[in-house]
Formats: structure tokens, sequence, C-alpha cells
């Protein structure tokens, strides 16, 4: 796990208060996670944030390599998941042909519009949009019940496949990542907007998390008290409380699949001592920290 928070980071530009700015232990980089496939040599990284420097310093650091990742899988066209890729440019460093992911109409979003078209341009990048045809056949052989996947790339002992999840969309869709490796799955959903939308898209998170090892949630918000002054029904995304709630009554071997990413710079669970992080640990879920390995 390369960072943690969302798009804005922590703490966020323009809080001039935050106690991160003094206290560098409470800093949370932008979401991101790695993998390092140990036996081929290569690194995979999912987003490219806004603190792509670093993150690609620790991934390479952690798998003794150097050079950008083998391949970069975006999940949308959200400041924090996308803009890292400016690294990779002329004015940075000059990669080549750098293979990235991008979800359905991200590419012409890429190729149209600067500076993004440049990395194409100058042959930094090389984009591979996910296409509804390459849906993954479940075991038998039909179409995978939950619809809407695509392939996302496979190796030996390591398969990387997308799924749609209803996200505001102003530039691309938005897509979610599930990893399958040798032995666990791991499933990566930074953004998304409700469960109940996803349910009615036909994939419940229940099942999810039912069929996967590990789910790395949105946490954006903890509950409706967090803007204060401002009413958030019309904001979107499960609050950590209410997705709690769904899980409440699942052993605790499920809750523990359960981790929360994507947190907002007002989201109390940020603090590891806070009332709120102490209530999601004591419910036998997880918060998810920067650092933390996940053996596949
Ligand atoms: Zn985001
Ligand atoms: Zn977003």
């Amino acid at each position: 796990m390369l960072g943690v928070a969302q798009d804005g980071g922590i703490p966020q530009v323009n809080v001039q208060d935050d106690p991160a700015w003094e206290d560098e232990s409470l800093r949370r980089r932008v979401v991101s996670l790695g993998i390092v496939d140990h036996e081929a040599g290569t690194r995979y990284m999912f987003e490219a944030t806004p603190d792509f420097r670093e993150q690609l310093h620790d991934l390479n650091e952690i798998a003794g390599t150097e050079g950008a990742p083998d391949r970069i899988f975006i999940t949308h066209a959200h400041i924090g998941h996308y803009t890292g890729l400016m690294f990779l440019g002329f004015e940075s460093m000059s990669a080549e042909n750098v293979p990235v992911s991008v979800p359905p109409m991200m590419e012409a979003f890429l190729t149209e519009s600067g500076p993004w078209s440049q990395l194409v341009d100058y042959g930094n990048i090389q984009l591979t949009e996910l296409l509804s045809h390459q849906i993954v056949p479940d075991e038998n052989g039909n179409p995978s019940p939950w619809g809407g996947w695509y392939t996302g790339f496979s190796s030996e002992g390591l398969r990387i496949e997308a799924f749609l999840v209803p996200h505001r969309r102003e530039f691309a869709a938005t897509v979610g990542y599930r990893i399958q490796g040798p032995e666990l799955s791991v499933v990566f959903i930074p953004d998304i907007d409700s469960w109940e939308e996803w349910a009615e898209w036909g994939t419940p998170i229940e099942d999810i998390v039912m069929e996967n090892d590990i789910v790395y949630v949105d946490a954006t918000f903890f509950d409706d008290n967090e803007l204060p002054g401002r009413d958030m029904s019309a904001i979107p995304h499960p609050r950590v409380s209410e997705t709690m709630d769904m899980f409440q009554d699942y052993p605790a071997e499920i809750r523990q699949r359960v981790r929360f990413i994507h947190y907002n710079h007002t989201n109390p669970i940020r603090y590891p001592e806070s009332e709120q992080a102490q209530e999601v640990r004591e419910r036998g879920f997880r918060i998810a920290e920067e650092g933390e390995r996940v053996c596949l």
C-alpha cells in the first residue's frame, strides 16, 4: 500500500491548521497500490498520484529495482488518480513507452488534451484502454455473472481484472480492480458513489467481500457529521459507518477482509488513536496503512 488518502492528500492544501504540517507522522499520501512479482522481477502500480515520485521510489526500494513500473493501472480521471503520469514525461524522467491501462473513454481524454497528449506524442506512455469485449469468462466458460468485467492484464501466477463502478464520470468511466495471485485475491475500489447503485448494476459488495480475501474500499468520509455546516446527504461515497453496518452481522473472518482507503483529510480515521479509528478496529474492520503488505 503506497498511499491511503483521498485525492487531495493529507494535509490538504489551504488547511493551514492541519497538525500534519508540523507532525510528519500524520501525513498521508494519495491512494495507490503497488505489486511486486519477485519471480518475474516486475512491478505494477495502481494509480499515478500527485505523490508518484515518492511512491515509485518506495516501490523500487522494496523490489530492489529501478525505472518506471512495468505497467500502471488507472481507475479514473480525477486528479488524485492519474496526474502523477506527468512525472513520466519530458520535463521529468522521460520514460519510454510505459504501458498504462486506462478505463473506457480515458484513452481519448489523455490523447486529445494537453499536457497529457505530450506523454503520448513523445512515447513516454503507451495507453491500453480496457475493452468491454474482453469480458472474463467464469470457470464454466460463461460471461462473469458480475458483468462489466474487463481483462486488465495477466502473467503467470497473476491476473488483473477491472470492473465498472458508479462514480462521477466527467472525463472517463471509473473502474475498480481485482488482483488474483497464486493464493490470495485483492480488490481495490478507491472511489465509488454508493454500494446501492452498484448493487443495482448487479454487483453487491457483499458478494465481492465473500469471494475475495482482501477488499480495499472507499472510505472518503466517516459519517454525515464530518463537514460541519454542510448538508452531506447529496455528497456521494459510502460512509465508513454505513459500510461497517452492512457487514456487522458477518463473521469476524469476513469483516477483517474490509480495509478502508482513500480517506479525506476530514475523516477522523486518519488519526490512529481517534475514537472513530478505535471503533473501526473494535468492530473487526481494518484501516489500511501506508506500507502494509500482503503476500499474494
Ligand atoms: Zn479519488
Ligand atoms: Zn473520483
